[in-house]
């Protein structure tokens, strides 16, 4: 059979692996890195991703793009140079980078994958990554939880455990919570929350906002007026944001326009860092509450928590937990690495191999699936109802039917909204699609119409109606209302990647080291600018000489230079002058 690749699609970060030799491991980038950043631009007409495309993004802001995972399943576009992109275009071409990585490290060609996505992803947005996959040229065997792969990890080399996990899963933009128990090999997901709009990057905004309103800036303003400054700003609360890890009080520089550093400085303690994420911590509390009642249980029953997602390395989050628990989380494996470790195993599952024979795995439908009713009463009609027909944490596949009545005399038409959530009404969920039927055979009011729910593993919804009256049957996997999902523009889509000139991965490296001196440039005064500058010049006249002595000498230089100014050029997937 062939070989099934893990891919973690992450908002700020991505990772593949493989099933090999009886365990999951990771597979390199062409940096020798693990994470590949979620990032995409393009330099000379040509695409480059991963940590050269987020310094890009630094000082060019309009050639690079990022957290596009936020935007799949919408209609939005992203505008890299002279090009525009949707979603899961850009999504492809990490995918894209990813499966040739993936072919060099194997040593042969890959076709198939297991792509991993929040478990509170919606359909449109599950069917968006699955739609990423075939514009990169994968066969994608299957869509899973991100903190089921994680829970299949931890399950995988604990197969004799007999214990309930809850996993936290943070990551840049998603936020999902899962129980799980284990018993004799055997993973059984007991209950599934999140929010598919909260992740590290709302605290890292919540900083930049408060940072330029003490500056006497408006984020609103600076975030569509000044890409410069507010790129070079993210970047510096990033950066802060990780040092509060050891620090009680950061300080943050102020960019220009132009994205330089000035002179103004604005300090934030910890406690403000607290205060100003309030909000953001509060709506974590919530699916944690949830995913606990679902499963009906108390906080001191969980056996662990285990951490995922680079944002649970903050200590608000990690001591959110200990209150609640009474325990220190358990991170053994690396929180960045686990999802994509776990779709490797889970593509040993598909491919059924030995080393996980005897494990067996149930998963959950996170949120609940419906349809719009109207309700009576006494004599008058409200509609706007929602009946779930799949109730949320349902173990899937599942199949359910729900039974609803024509309102009227001989009434034709019938449409069948579809939506999923958990409010009375339906204008407080998510609208997914819905099925119409204009031939209704004529009957009096208080006809039967089945109505049927499949959610298939790969969280993919199927929507049946029956009429037992005419014997007609009506189905349709719903379709997404954003665009580029049909066949011609999946074939356009397709085409459109294959054209793309790639930038070549060697150069790649180099291209990489100049793009992050360039980003170092706005962060230094005008003597140690002028200094670096010289060197990014000639090291550039050497990149594009090709003469191998005169290229190595000054790049040598330039990173001298740049560990002497404070910041050395790691070859980290961040990208971030530490
Ligand atoms: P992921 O999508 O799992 O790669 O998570 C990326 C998110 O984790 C980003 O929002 C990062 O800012 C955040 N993150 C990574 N490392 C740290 C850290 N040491 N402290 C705080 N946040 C972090």
């Amino acid at each position: 059979m062939e070989t099934i690749i893990g891919i973690d699609l992450g908002t700020t970060n991505s990772l593949c692996a493989v099933f090999k030799d009886g365990k999951p491991i990771l597979i390199p980038n062409s940096e020798g890195q693990f994470l590949t950043p979620s990032a995409v631009g393009m330099v000379d007409e040509k695409v480059i991703v991963g940590a050269a495309a987020k310094d890009l993004k630094v000082n060019k802001p309009e050639l690079a793009a990022l957290y596009f995972k936020r935007n799949m399943g919408t209609d939005s576009d992203f505008k890299i140079g002279k090009k525009v992109f949707n979603a899961p275009e850009l999504s492809a071409v990490i995918l894209k980078t990813l499966k040739e990585d993936a072919e060099k490290f194997l040593g042969h060609e890959v076709k198939d994958a297991v792509i991993t996505v929040p478990a509170y992803f919606n359909d449109h947005q599950r069917k968006a990554t699955k739609l990423a996959g075939k514009i990169a040229g994968l066969n994608v065997k299957r869509i899973i939880n991100e903190p089921t792969a994680a829970a299949l990890v931890y399950g995988f080399h604990d197969q004799d455990a007999d214990k309930k996990l809850m996993i936290i899963d943070l990551g840049g933009g998603t936020f999902d919570v899962t129980i799980m128990e284990i018993f004799e090999g055997s993973l059984e997901i007991t209950s599934t929350a999140g929010e598919s709009f909260l992740g590290g990057e709302d605290f890292t905004f919540r900083m930049a906002a408060w940072t330029l309103q003490q500056a006497g800036m408006n984020f609103e303003m600076v975030e569509f007026r000044k890409p410069e400054l507010m790129a070079r700003m993210l970047k510096l609360c990033e950066k802060a944001k990780r040092s509060f890890a050891d620090k009680e009080e950061v300080e943050i520089s102020i960019p220009d326009e132009k994205g330089e550093l000035t002179d103004q400085k604005i300090s934030m303690s910890s406690e403000q860092f607290t205060e100003i994420t309030a909000e953001l911590m509060k709506r974590l509390e919530k699916p944690v509450i949830r995913a606990l009642r679902d499963s009906e249980t108390l906080p001191d029953e969980v056996d662990e928590v285990i951490l995922v997602g680079g944002a649970t390395r903050m200590s608000l989050v990690t001591d959110f937990i200990k209150n609640l628990f009474k325990k220190d989380p358990c991170c053994e494996y690396n929180p960045d690495q686990v999802v994509a470790l776990g779709a490797a195993v889970q593509a040993a599952l598909i491919k059924d191999d030995q080393a996980v024979e005897d494990m067996v795995m149930t998963d959950v439908c996170p949120f609940s699936l419906g349809t719009e009713v109207t309700k009576v009463f006494g004599h008058q009609n409200q509609d706007g109802y929602f009946l779930p027909v799949i109730h949320r944490n349902s173990v899937i596949p599942v199949s359910r039917e729900e039974v609803v009545y024509t309102m009227y005399d001989n009434q034709r038409q019938l449409n069948i909204e579809v939506f999923q959530g958990e409010a009375r009404k339906v204008k407080d969920n998510i609208q997914l699609g819905e099925l119409k039927i204009d031939d209704l055979p004529k009957h009096p009011k208080g006809m039967p119409i089945h109505v049927r729910f499949s959610y298939d593993m790969n969280g993919i919804l199927e929507v049946e109606v029956f009429i037992p009256e005419s014997g007609k049957k009506y189905s349709t996997v719903l379709t997404n209302h954003a665009k580029h999902l049909d066949e011609d523009d999946l074939q356009e889509a397709v085409e459109k990647i294959q054209k793309l000139k790639f930038y070549p991965r060697d150069d790649l490296r180099n291209r990489r080291l100049l793009l992050f001196a360039e980003s170092v440039v706005g962060e230094l005064n005008v003597y140690e600018r002028q200094s670096l500058e010289e060197l990014i010049d000639t090291f550039e006249t050497a990149l594009n000489s090709g003469d191998k002595d005169y290229f190595e000498s000054t790049q040598n230089h330039l990173l001298v230079k740049l560990s002497s100014l404070g910041h050395p050029y790691k070859s980290n997937p961040e990208g971030l002058t530490e």
